[in-house]
């Protein structure tokens, strides 16, 4: 039985925002090309194009197509475009802006929009924050968010604000709940399922984050596996989840998961 399998990107292929590959990991990749299995990369990435993660996974390895990555950005452009949003104001990267404007979306840098847009920017400042909330109460735009992880780790490696804390800022000021894309949001899964044409119960999901990815995918039903090459060193973290969210298998690193 063909199986889809959900990998994460960052912590459970590559090593966080360094993006040094994982041990074992593009010869992992590579042995999907020897199985019946499909798998496809998940990724809230919010400051690079799809097409630009994708050309840098490949430069380090990665035995990957274009229809193996779903990132939070182009599940998000999707949406925009099928509602027929045309401007966003965006609190997000230049990729991000740049990756909207190859679809016809406006990004302009005053209030008169039909959405705001939240993505990991690293040069937000109150202006910004600003513009956003007249947008959203003035003129009632929508307020879209890539996801709304709390912390990551930069380039750094130093622990830094993640786009829900600003997400959660436009919603109290503006008492407007966002629309998340990225994972743990099912609007992702939804659309691996839809590219592949494939069931939630024939899906296997693949991640470092047991309390984000991981619960995200059992709330659709699908398997998880959850590896500890990335956040987490140990199994200490599933003390604080659920029982119906307990991964079904754990491992070390992906190259340990027989495909
Ligand atoms: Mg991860």
């Amino acid at each position: 039985m063909s199986k889809l399998y959900l990998v994460d990107i960052e912590g459970t292929i590559v090593k966080d925002k360094s993006f040094v590959p994982i041990e074992g990991a593009t010869d992992w990749i590579k042995s999907f090309g020897s199985s019946p299995h499909q798998f496809a990369l998940v990724s809230n990435n919010t400051t690079h194009r799809p097409e630009d993660l994708l050309s840098e996974l490949k430069s380090l390895g990665f035995e990957i197509q274009k229809e193996n990555l779903i990132t939070c950005m182009s599940t998000t452009l999707n949406w925009i475009k099928k509602k027929g949003i045309k401007s966003c104001f965006v609190i997000g990267s230049a990729q991000l802006k740049e990756y909207l404007n190859e679809s016809g979306i406006k990004t302009p840098s005053d209030d008169r929009v039909e959405a705001v847009l939240v993505g990991l920017d690293s040069s937000l400042d109150y202006q910004k924050l600003k513009v956003a909330v007249n947008a959203l109460v003035k003129n009632d735009a929508s307020l879209l968010a890539l996801h709304s992880n709390r912390l990551y780790k930069d380039e750094k490696g130093e622990l830094s604000p993640s786009v829900g804390a600003v997400v959660k800022a436009l919603e109290y000021s503006c008492q407007k709940r966002a629309k998340v894309f990225g994972k743990p949001n099912l609007e992702i899964f939804r659309e691996a399922l839809k590219r592949f044409k494939a069931k939630s119960e024939d899906c296997i999901m693949i991640s470092d984050d047991p309390l984000s990815d991981l619960v995200g995918a059992k709330r659709l039903g699908m398997k998880s596996v959850f590896v500890t090459s990335g956040k987490y060193k140990d199994e200490n973290i599933l003390k604080s989840l659920n029982k119906r969210f307990q991964p079904d298998w754990i491992y070390k690193s992906v190259k340990e998961i027989r495909i």
